[in-house]
């Protein structure tokens, strides 16, 4: 296992990671889901500080792709319909030229198993399955969607003093510039 002060990137499960695994079911089909603030301000901190982040997801939509750009992660670390979560996990590592035994992963159920074992820091929220617990190096106390991200990552960070922001300009030089324009164009929220 990995210390936390030795861990220089991410990689996140969506569904029962970054929310609590429900999903709703909309009538064409597209899945709507929730989104801690907290958790994905805790991964935009870490962007902005320099850690790489991915998502690695069997799911794919839209919105997961604004999601995922306004939190700063790259359109290349975003795995979507991803088959084998290990192959995609060491995938990501290469391609920033970490050793896997650097990178953090964080996945809640059994497809996440092997990308949790070759993690240097394989992590789970509290209310993964039992397999996933056992495979894990570092169950948090939070659950999927209700701070196991920003509990992970504050640990992370702050063993390294690298937890640090500017409160005037929390999302440091704002969202990237598609995301910009979409709010601009729509008038909605882009955090
Ligand atoms: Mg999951």
């Amino acid at each position: 296992m990995t210390r936390f002060e030795d861990i220089k990137a991410f990689a996140f499960d969506v569904d029962g990671v970054f929310t609590d695994g429900l999903v709703l079911a909309m009538p064409d089909g597209d899945l709507l889901r929730q989104f801690n603030s907290k958790d994905c301000y805790s991964v935009r901190t870490a962007v902005n500080n320099g850690y790489p982040c991915a998502i690695i997801t069997g799911g794919v939509s839209q919105s997961l792709l604004h999601r995922s750009r306004s939190l700063g992660v790259e359109d290349r670390h975003l795995y979507m319909l991803s088959k084998d979560k290990a192959e995609d996990f060491l995938h990501y590592c290469r391609s920033v030229g970490l050793d896997p035994a650097q990178v953090a992963f964080v996945g809640d159920d059994i497809p996440d198993i092997p990308a949790i074992r070759l993690a240097g820091l394989g992590v789970c929220p509290a209310d993964a399955v039992a397999e996933v617990r056992e495979a894990a190096d570092f169950v948090s106390g939070f659950n999927g969607g209700r701070g196991c991200i920003r509990d992970l990552v504050e640990r992370v960070l702050k063993s390294q003093g690298q937890w640090k922001f500017d409160p005037k300009d929390p999302w440091k030089g704002g969202h990237p510039e598609a995301i910009t324009k979409f709010a601009k164009l729509t008038g909605r929220n882009t955090q």
